[in-house]
């Protein structure tokens, strides 16, 4: 079977031949000899990926294959795969752990849902976040369609994504993702996934610029910033949908949810907790704060141009942005630009061909 193989060096998506002999996995790049992998299979984990994919690793390697999981499956022999085992195991402890946290949980749901918000959040079980996450995902997904064009798009996106994370403590596996969408916004969903639209990448005019967006938004996830926003706007509700969901309520509920939260907004406090958090994440990878800068300066200075009100979205859901210009104006320094001009280009192909 084929797949994509990423080496963790470079951004390239390399499309690989995959054999499995005496319990070995390899893949084989097509164009390249010498670009493969070979792990054993019982080390091969396993992690959703893009609809309908399997992003494979192995320990400390940085190579990741993605494959197809249902061909994958037949062809590993994994049946019922090991995420989906893992899951109602974790399932069973998530609802044991919120019935250990009983009244007292139950009286802060009901009685000071917003104000609890924080402390709420960091008690949520990352099971439980990553689950009501990915309700969430799905749900937005119906209103913004996923960037198709290129898949080396969405690559270098995700990789990116993956590179800042990797200063990161976030309990969740970074997933950055193009959708698209009629204004310049960026989302951090509960559980690891964020979302750019691609009218943001449009308007970013360097790599750099986007790189900031996603620090900041990793930030929102590692500090656990969406699962706050999501009891405060949910509370009782949120819960029922985590322990009843599934059931038939729990669509419904979480397009609710997805409703409410593609207005949200952080605090003043959160955004600028978020965009401290950002600028040390683009320093580990020696990138230049100078982009954050230009980026929200531009915002801040489009506010009121109606031609580009759509532009002012990001300003919407996140004010002081002149103020959040400077700060990291401030300590800009030199850096490595985030991305190489060639696959820049490739990226902002990527959305433009589906663009309205
Ligand atoms: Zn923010």
């Amino acid at each position: 079977m084929e797949g994509l193989l990423y080496d963790g060096l470079t951004s390239r998506a390399w499309r690989v031949e995959i054999g499995l002999q005496a319990g070995r996995v390899t893949a084989q790049a097509l164009d390249d000899p010498h670009v493969g992998i070979d792990w054993p299979l019982e080390e091969v984990r396993e992690a959703a990926h893009a609809a309908g994919r399997y992003r494979l690793t192995r320990g400390d390697d940085d190579a990741r294959l993605v494959v197809e999981i249902q061909p994958w499956r037949a062809f590993s022999g994994r049946s019922a795969n090991a995420i989906a085992r893992r899951g109602r195991g974790t399932e069973w402890g998530l609802i044991a752990g919120l019935v250990g946290a009983g009244a007292t949980l139950a009286a802060v749901v009901f009685v000071g849902v917003p104000r609890a918000a924080g402390p709420l959040a960091a008690w949520t079980p990352p099971a439980l976040e990553a689950r009501f996450g990915s309700n969430m995902e799905a749900q937005f997904k119906v209103a913004f369609r996923p960037c198709k064009g290129d898949p080396s798009g969405a690559a270098i996106l995700s990789d990116l994504g993956d590179r800042l994370a990797e200063g990161s403590t976030s309990a969740f596996d970074i997933r950055v993702q193009a959708v698209r969408a009629p204004f310049v916004n960026a989302f951090a969903l509960p559980g690891g996934a964020i979302l750019v639209t691609d009218d943001l990448i449009a308007q970013a005019r360097t790599s750099d610029e986007l790189a900031a967006v996603i620090a900041h938004e990793i930030a929102h996830v590692e500090r656990r910033h969406a699962m706050q926003a999501a009891w405060r706007s949910m509370g009782a509700g949120l819960l029922l949908d985590a322990v009843v969901g599934g059931g038939t309520g729990a669509g419904q509920q979480a397009v609710l949810l997805a409703g409410g939260f593609a207005d949200q907004r952080f605090s003043r406090d959160l955004e600028t907790e978020a965009d401290a958090r950002a600028i040390q994440l683009l320093g580990a990878q020696d990138i230049s704060t100078r982009g954050m800068a230009d980026f929200f300066g531009r915002m801040a200075n489009r506010k009121d141009d109606p031609r580009l009100r759509r532009a002012a979205e990001w300003f919407a859901t996140h004010p002081d942005t002149a103020e959040r210009a400077h700060r990291a104006a401030a300590v800009a320094a030199h850096g490595t630009p985030a991305l190489s001009e060639a696959d820049w280009r490739v990226l902002k192909a990527a959305c433009q061909v589906v663009r309205r």
